[in-house]
């Protein structure tokens, strides 16, 4: 079985940012060279929230998983609701 790690930047300037020790549980790994996270697939979700802060989409609120908004919103912007 293979992991597959996604590089997740982390939010600057976070009210709480989260200690080295919390992303390294989720068994994220720092990457020196890209200067970003490598989080694996299983729990990049849980870590994407704690490096950027983003709980809730804001648009309607609903879990957005580290992103600005939830999936479902995410969709509208691709089809073509223009957002920010
Ligand atoms: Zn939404």
């Amino acid at each position: 079985m293979t992991t597959t790690y996604i590089a997740i930047l982390a939010s600057k300037g976070l009210e709480h940012p989260p200690t080295e020790t919390d992303i390294r549980a989720l068994g994220a790994v720092w990457s020196r060279g890209r200067r970003v996270w490598m989080a694996p697939d299983e729990t990049a979700d849980a870590i994407r929230v704690l490096l950027t802060g983003r709980a809730a989409c804001s648009d309607c609120g609903a879990p957005s998983h580290g992103y600005e908004r939830c999936p479902d919103c995410r969709r509208g912007v691709i089809t073509g609701a223009r957002g920010r």
